[in-house]
């Protein structure tokens, strides 16, 4: 059988889900497990783990080691989650408290819902859509493992949801976490061994021209929303047609225009974040996150960050 070897070098990440547990009890449960937190996560063995430079809630583990039987895995206390897929949710960084109101619009299978739940504090709304029926059953197990109690799940496609609809009228923060898309950052993906990469030019072409149509509606879309100031658009892709360059076309749309969306700084987009956007393809590349795979230890994948420039004012240090 063939094996992408870039997926050993992927650590086990386990991000804690604060909703149930906070991150020193899961220390202090791995470590009375025997596990020894290390200072430096680059070289981890068997018994080895750390803590994330950049993600406060995940821990690093060796690949070698797996957590699907371990109580903590199966209450919903921890959730295996890659490294690079947590950055958009804590890019989007909602409020925690009451007022807020959230759409993470393509949720299952919950990943990040779960910890957009986890950052509002469990409190506020958060809308979550997913529009296939047996992937909002997933879902809705994972929201109701993750004690989530702020979630509200609707098996519905976003693109139909109204955005003059009074559910919505506090809605500030939209999530657009990789909506389907190619899938071409995903390190041991089986089509990807079965040789998608190996498809014919042409054939290529017309995927991502479709994908990366449907992933600029879902920007657009989310645009129109009367009190959103802020979205975060990822992709786990590696082309620049879904990501950049969808990135250039959602900043030029009507929607964009009208409602002034500005790319957010590096300063608030993960800027200890070495890796940045390509050159030549944004006035400014360092806006965005790419993540690659094999030299960064995660799956590939591209976060950005809409912002209403007025806002942008407000919240620059
Ligand atoms: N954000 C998820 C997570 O972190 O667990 C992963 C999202 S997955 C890659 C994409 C999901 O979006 C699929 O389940 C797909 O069915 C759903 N989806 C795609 N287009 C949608 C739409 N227009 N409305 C609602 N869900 C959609």
């Amino acid at each position: 059988q063939t094996e992408d070897v870039r997926a050993g070098q992927i650590p086990r990440y386990v991000r804690v889900n604060t909703n149930c547990w906070s991150v020193e009890d899961a220390i202090a449960y791995f470590s009375r497990q025997g596990f020894t937190l290390r200072e430096d996560g680059d070289e981890l063995d068997s018994k080895d783990f750390s803590r994330d430079l950049h993600i406060p809630t995940l821990l690093l583990f060796s690949s070698s080691v797996s957590f699907q039987s371990d109580k903590a895995y199966q209450s919903g206390k921890i959730i295996l989650q890659d490294k690079a897929s947590c950055f958009p949710a804590v890019v989007l960084a909602p409020p925690s408290g009451a007022n807020t109101h959230v759409i993470d619009a393509t949720a299952a299978p919950g990943n990040k819902t779960t910890q957009l739940s986890a950052l509002m504090g469990n409190a506020g709304k958060l809308f979550a859509f997913e529009r296939d029926k047996n992937r909002f059953k997933t879902l809705q197990t994972m929201v109701s493992k993750a004690a989530c109690t702020n979630v509200e799940t609707a098996n519905q496609d976003f693109l139909l949801a109204d955005p003059r609809d009074n559910k919505y009228k506090s809605v500030t923060h939209i999530s657009l976490l990789d909506p389907s898309c190619s899938g071409s950052g995903i390190v041991n993906r089986l089509d990807y061994l079965l040789g998608a990469e190996d498809e014919a030019d042409d054939v290529k072409e017309e995927r991502l021209q479709k994908l990366s149509a449907f992933q600029l509606s879902m920007i657009r879309h989310a645009m129109k929303f009367p009190a959103v100031t802020k979205i975060v658009y990822s992709t786990c892709s590696i082309h620049a047609q879904e990501n950049e360059q969808v990135v250039r076309a959602a900043l030029a749309s009507e929607e964009a225009q009208s409602r002034g969306f500005v790319l957010a700084p590096r300063s608030q987009v993960i800027p200890t974040w070495e890796r940045r956007g390509l050159e030549d393809e944004l006035d400014d590349p360092s806006c965005v996150i790419r993540c690659s795979p094999g030299e960064d230890r995660t799956n590939g994948f591209f976060v950005s960050c809409f912002v209403v420039a007025e806002t942008l004012s407000k919240t620059v240090v």
